[in-house]
């Protein structure tokens, strides 16, 4: 078993859809990046490169190659599965948190641990998404951005554990 840390933050922009966890959420700001700069997938990823000692999604997927503009980062979680799968892991469970003041993101959680579970081809109950505010303080409090936090434990497919 491998455990591993993913954390990452977005600036909210008028002009941009608010995605996170694969879910577009209406809202009057969206999050500012190269990809759908999807804060949630965006730490989970980094989680599970962390597991493996990959590196990050900078290193993966960099922010100066053009394919990336836009991409859905649903499909670049999917290809850090493979990269998983390629070394015989596979994901035990993940645990994230979004801090964001607004909005309210709990009508919405159990599509966001749809999509990533559905993403990362494990069961649903493996995959926990929390929605927390800073109470007005800070970056996230003062609606500058949003921030996620991940963490996650993978296995070896191949050997007991
Ligand atoms: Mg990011």
């Amino acid at each position: 078993m491998r455990i591993g840390f993913g954390y990452d933050v977005h600036r909210l922009v008028a002009g941009r859809a608010l995605v996170l966890g694969g879910v577009n959420i209406p809202y009057e700001m969206g999050l500012l990046g190269h990809s759908d700069a999807d804060v949630l997938v965006h730490a989970v990823m980094d989680a599970l490169l962390g597991a493996l000692a990959l590196g990050d999604i900078g290193k993966h997927f960099p922010d100066t190659d053009e394919k990336y503009r836009g991409i859905s980062s649903i499909l670049l979680l999917a290809e850090i599965n493979k990269l998983l799968a390629d070394r015989g892991f596979r994901v035990n469970n993940i645990d994230a948190t979004i801090v964001a003041e607004k909005p309210k993101l709990a009508p919405f959680i159990l599509e966001m641990q749809e999509n990533i579970s559905h993403c990362l081809k494990v069961e649903k109950d493996l995959v926990n998404v929390k929605a927390t505010t800073t109470e007005g303080l800070g970056f996230a409090g003062n609606g500058q951005g949003i921030a996620c936090y991940a963490v996650c434990t993978v296995f070896k497919v191949t050997s007991h554990q």
